[in-house]
């Protein structure tokens, strides 16, 4: 974080672009300053046809926090969930693995990750993942049990492309 942002994030409690969490161990999640960071992004949502925006944000292993919006279209089924810009995010700022996720809707309060998104998230937290929900955290394991995930792909009977 650059010395502006961190004026900016020390003048304003919502302010969480790259934010760095000051421990990333799970049982220290900071879920407060996570679901501030999903109902900040949520604002951001592009949603003129549902009228529903949603933030996502997760904290990433090594402290970073990534956000996601979803993204309607006027071809109703491209719309992106905000769990896609999440990934998206993950991936542009670095990769690592998510450890705790937390998504809102516009009333500010706990959504669960669609059933699309869930897999989503499984390829990148794992079945580890700490999952915020409205009748508290719980692990992406519970959310997705029986997973089809990475491990899965072993059983190929013939290589991958490069
Ligand atoms: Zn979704």
């Amino acid at each position: 974080m650059s010395d502006a942002q961190q004026a900016a994030a020390d003048a304003d409690p919502e302010f969480y672009p790259g934010r760095v969490a000051g421990d990333a161990s799970p049982g220290e999640i900071d879920w407060t300053a996570l679901r501030a960071a999903a109902r900040l992004i949520m604002q951001k949502a592009y949603a003129p046809y549902s009228g529903f925006p949603v933030g996502a944000a997760a904290l990433v292993e090594d402290g970073r926090i990534v956000t996601g919006c979803n993204v309607e279209n006027a071809s109703y089924g491209v719309g992106l969930c905000a769990e896609c810009g999440l990934v998206s995010s993950l991936n542009a700022t670095g990769g690592g693995r998510l450890i705790a996720f937390t998504c809102v809707g516009p009333d500010g309060e706990s959504l669960m990750p669609c059933g699309r998104c869930r897999q989503l998230l499984y390829e990148f937290g794992g079945p580890e993942l700490l999952v915020d929900t409205s009748h508290g955290v719980v692990t992406m394991t519970q959310v997705l049990p029986n997973a089809f995930g990475p491990a899965d792909l072993s059983r190929a009977t013939r290589p991958a492309h490069p």
